[in-house]
C-alpha cells in the first residue's frame, strides 16, 4: 500500500511543477504582450509630442491636451535641450532649467545623433516628479542635427500596478527587467527594498545571455529573497527588455503539500489500522498458542501421573499393561521370544503390621529400585499392585528369564533394607512363563505366569516357578 501512496505522491508533485511551470510560461506570454503594446502606446504619444514640438511654437497648449486625452499613466512629458538642460516640464512650466545632461536617457541620444531610436531608461527618481519613473525617449532633430530629447515619464507602477493584479500567489513575481540587468518595473509578494536604485540582477541568469533562447524556463535561487523560485521569461529584443515570471514552489506546492498529508495521513490510519488487528491476532493466537501449550503440557503431566506409580516411580499397571501387549505384538510378528515374570514380596503384611504402613512403603521403594538395577534399558517393569510387581524380559525364553528371575531373588534375600527402624530382610516369590507363539492375549501369559507364582508360593516362598518346561516343578530356594 505504501508503495502505490508513494509512487501517487511523487506522480502529482510531478504534475504540479509541470503545471506550475506551464502557468508560468502563459503568464510571461501574457505580460509580454502587454509589455509590447504598453511600449508600442508609449512611442506612438512621443512620437505624436514630438511632432506638436517641432511644427507648433506654443507646443505647450497640445501637449496639455494630449496628455489629457493619454490619461494618467504619463507622469511627465518633459524637454531636454541640446545642452541636456530642462527645458520644457508640464509638470512645472515654470521652474528654473535643471541640468539632465548625466542622465542616461539624454546621453544615449546626444552620443549617437545619427540614431532616432526609442530608449527605455532604468527607473529614476525624479528631480521634479519625486517619482520613480521608467523614461521612454526619442532624439529631437533640428536641421539633420541633435537637438534635444524627449523624455515621457511613466511610473513603474504603470507596469508593477497591472502586475500586481495578477495573482501569482503570494511569493511570485513578475519582473520587467532591462537587459542591463536593471529592474523597469516589479510586483512581488514580498517586499524588495531599494528594487529600482542600484539594484542589478545577477549575470548568469539565462535570460541575459544573448545566445540563449528567445524564451525559457528557468529555476534557481531568486537573487531577492534567496528562495528557491520557478520561473519563465521572455525576452524583447527590440526592446532590450525581459518579462519574468517568478513562481514560488511553497505558493504552487502548498495545494500538492495538502493532498501528499491526507494522503499519508489516510495511508498512516489505514496502517494502524491494520497494525492493530495484526496485533490483536497476534495477542489472541499467542493465548491460544498458550493455551494451548498448557494444555499439552496438563495432559502430558496427567499422562505421566496416570502411566507412573507415585509411591515407587515405576509404570503403574495400566501403563505397564499397555506396553506389554505393545511388546508381545512386536514379538510374535518379528517371532521373537518373551517372558513375563510375576513378583510377589513374601509376608509383605507382616513388614506393616510390625513396623507400620510408612515403613512398608520405604521397604517397597528399596524393593523397586533394587529390581530396577538389575534390569536391561528395554526390559518393561511395572507394579500390579501392593506389593505385586511384573518384568518383560523382551528377547529371553524361560532358561534366560530363570536366571534374571533366580538373579533377583538372590538379591532381595540377601539384601538388608535399611529402615529407620533398623534393617529388614525380605524375600520374595517369582512366577514366570514365556510367551507361547499361539497365544495372543495377555492374559492368558499373565495367568500362566500368576499360576507358577502361586505355585512358588506353595513351594515354600522365596523361590522362582516357571509355567514350563516343568510346570510347577521349582527348585527349592
Ligand atoms: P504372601 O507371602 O502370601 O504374599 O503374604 P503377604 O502378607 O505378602 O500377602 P497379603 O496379600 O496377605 O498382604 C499384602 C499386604 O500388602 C497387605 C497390604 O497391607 C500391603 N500393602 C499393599 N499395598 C501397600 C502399600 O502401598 N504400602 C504398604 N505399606 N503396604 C501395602
Ligand atoms: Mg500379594
Ligand atoms: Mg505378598
Amino acid at each position: 500500500m505504501w508503495s502505490v501512496v508513494l509512487d501517487e505522491i511523487k506522480h502529482q508533485r510531478r504534475a504540479t511543477v509541470e503545471a506550475a511551470r506551464n502557468d508560468a510560461m502563459n503568464l510571461a506570454t501574457a505580460f509580454e504582450a502587454h509589455v509590447h503594446s504598453a511600449i508600442r502606446l508609449m512611442d506612438i504619444v512621443l512620437l505624436d509630442m514630438r511632432e506638436d514640438v517641432l511644427e507648433h511654437s506654443d507646443f505647450q497648449q497640445y501637449v496639455h491636451e494630449e496628455l489629457q486625452a493619454y490619461g494618467s499613466f504619463v507622469t511627465q512629458l518633459a524637454v531636454i535641450d541640446r545642452n541636456g538642460l530642462l527645458v520644457f516640464s508640464n509638470l512645472a512650466p515654470s521652474v528654473k532649467p535643471v541640468d539632465l545632461s548625466d542622465r542616461e536617457h539624454f546621453r544615449v541620444h546626444r552620443d549617437n545623433p545619427q540614431e532616432d531610436r526609442l530608449f527605455i531608461s532604468k527607473p529614476v527618481l525624479g528631480r521634479v516628479s519625486k517619482q520613480w519613473t521608467i523614461q521612454f525617449t526619442r532624439p529631437i532633430h533640428q536641421n539633420g542635427e541633435f537637438a534635444g530629447v524627449l523624455v515621457l515619464s511613466v511610473p513603474t507602477s504603470f507596469f508593477a500596478d497591472y502586475y500586481q493584479q495578477i495573482n501569482v500567489g503570494p511569493n511570485g513575481t513578475i519582473a520587467l527587467v532591462g537587459t542591463d540587468r536593471s529592474l523597469r518595473a516589479i510586483a512581488s509578494g514580498t517586499p524588495i527594498p531599494g528594487r529600482y536604485g542600484r539594484f542589478k540582477l545577477p549575470e548568469d541568469r539565462p535570460y541575459f545571455d544573448p545566445k540563449a533562447p528567445a524564451h525559457g524556463y528557468y529555476e534557481g535561487v531568486s537573487s531577492i529573497d534567496g528562495d528557491y523560485r520557478l520561473g519563465a521569461y521572455r525576452r524583447l529584443p527590440a526592446e532590450s527588455v525581459v518579462v519574468v515570471v517568478l513562481l514560488a514552489p511553497k505558493d504552487f506546492m502548498a495545494s500538492f503539500h495538502e493532498r501528499k498529508e491526507l494522503l499519508i495521513a489516510s495511508a498512516g490510519i489505514i496502517s494502524l489500522l491494520l497494525s492493530l488487528v495484526a496485533l490483536l491476532l497476534f495477542v489472541l493466537s499467542s493465548r491460544y498458542f498458550q493455551s494451548t501449550d498448557r494444555l499439552r503440557q496438563a495432559h502430558d503431566q496427567l499422562a505421566q501421573l496416570a502411566n507412573t506409580d507415585v509411591l515407587t516411580g515405576i509404570s503403574s499397571r495400566r501403563s505397564f499393561l499397555a506396553s506389554l501387549e505393545a511388546e508381545l505384538t512386536r514379538a510374535r510378528r518379528h517371532n521373537e521370544s518373551l517372558s513375563l515374570l510375576m513378583l510377589d514380596i513374601d509376608h509383605f503384611k507382616r513388614v506393616n503390621d510390625v513396623h507400620g504402613h510408612p515403613i512398608g512403603d520405604a521397604v517397597l521403594k528399596q524393593f523397586t529400585a533394587t529390581c530396577a538395577g538389575m534390569l536391561r534399558a528395554h526390559d518393561l517393569f511395572g507394579r500390579l499392585g501392593g506389593e505385586e510387581f511384573a518384568v518383560a524380559l523382551p528377547h529371553t525364553d524361560t532358561e534366560g528369564a530363570l536366571s534374571v528371575a533366580e538373579k533377583i531373588r538372590t538379591a532381595i534375600e540377601q539384601m538388608p533394607i535399611a529402615t529407620s527402624v533398623g534393617d529388614i530382610h525380605i524375600t520374595v516369590s517369582i512366577g514366570l512363563a514365556q510367551a507361547d507363539a499361539g497365544e495372543h492375549e495377555v492374559e492368558q501369559l499373565i495367568a500362566r505366569a500368576d499360576k507358577a507364582l502361586y505355585e512358588a508360593k506353595h513351594g515354600g516362598r522365596n523361590r522362582v516357578c516357571a509355567a514350563e518346561p516343568r510346570p510347577f516343578d521349582c527348585p527349592s530356594a
